[in-house]
């Protein structure tokens, strides 16, 4: 404890300056011994200096995984509403597994269908390829789910327009045209178009 050297009050060294400055402001003495105090260390209360804002790796990182977690929300939520009107399902094929094999021509040359039609990050559709290879698998889970799929409802998962086929076979014997074609167990359904693009 130091004392007051006007009024001898017990005061704190750190408290002895505000002392003087509010109990001592018109004493003839206060100029000279603030003056004084303030050359001393230790009589001006050291404040915590403010740290400035500092952002840590780890605070980037978490808003970082936070923006993610956003857009993969929002691709997971629009792409799992751009299939509706058909189920999706788990991949086994509880109520039936069957499969079809299409075959497209387009002024007269094979054309490619995609492998993973009707399968997006969050939903597998009843119908559905894989591969490459054509074969429309056929996977329902549910007796609900359990009907005959046509070839048009494979072209709407697809997001084709099945439109004007110049042909179409089944298992090799030439039919008119149609989008309600039922898809059975290896059954083989071939069209031809004058111009397609897959
Ligand atoms: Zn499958
Ligand atoms: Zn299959």
């Amino acid at each position: 404890m130091d004392h007051c050297p006007i009024c001898d009050v017990a005061v704190r060294p750190e408290n002895l300056l505000r002392h003087l400055n509010d109990i001592h402001p018109r004493h003839p003495d206060t100029p000279k011994l603030v003056e004084r105090l303030k050359a001393e260390p230790g009589r001006i209360a050291t404040r915590a200096p403010s740290r400035p804002l500092r952002v840590s790796r780890w605070q980037v990182l978490i808003v970082l995984i936070v923006v993610l977690v956003g857009i993969v929300a929002y691709y997971l939520v629009t792409s799992g509403s751009h299939n509706t009107g058909y189920p999706c399902v788990s991949g086994n094929g509880l109520a039936y597994h069957w499969h079809t094999t299409l075959t497209i021509t387009s002024g007269g040359n094979q054309v490619t269908i995609p492998g993973s039609i009707g399968i997006s990050f969050t939903c597998m559709v009843v119908l559905h390829t894989h591969n490459t290879d054509g074969v429309i698998h056929i996977e329902p889970d549910t007796p609900e789910q359990a009907r005959v799929y046509s070839i048009g409802d494979f072209f709407s998962v697809w997001g084709k327009p099945f439109d004007n086929p110049t042909g179409m076979t089944v298992n090799g014997t030439p039919r008119t045209p149609s989008s309600t074609v039922g898809l059975y167990d290896r059954e083989t359904i071939a069209l031809e178009y004058a111009s397609f693009t897959p």
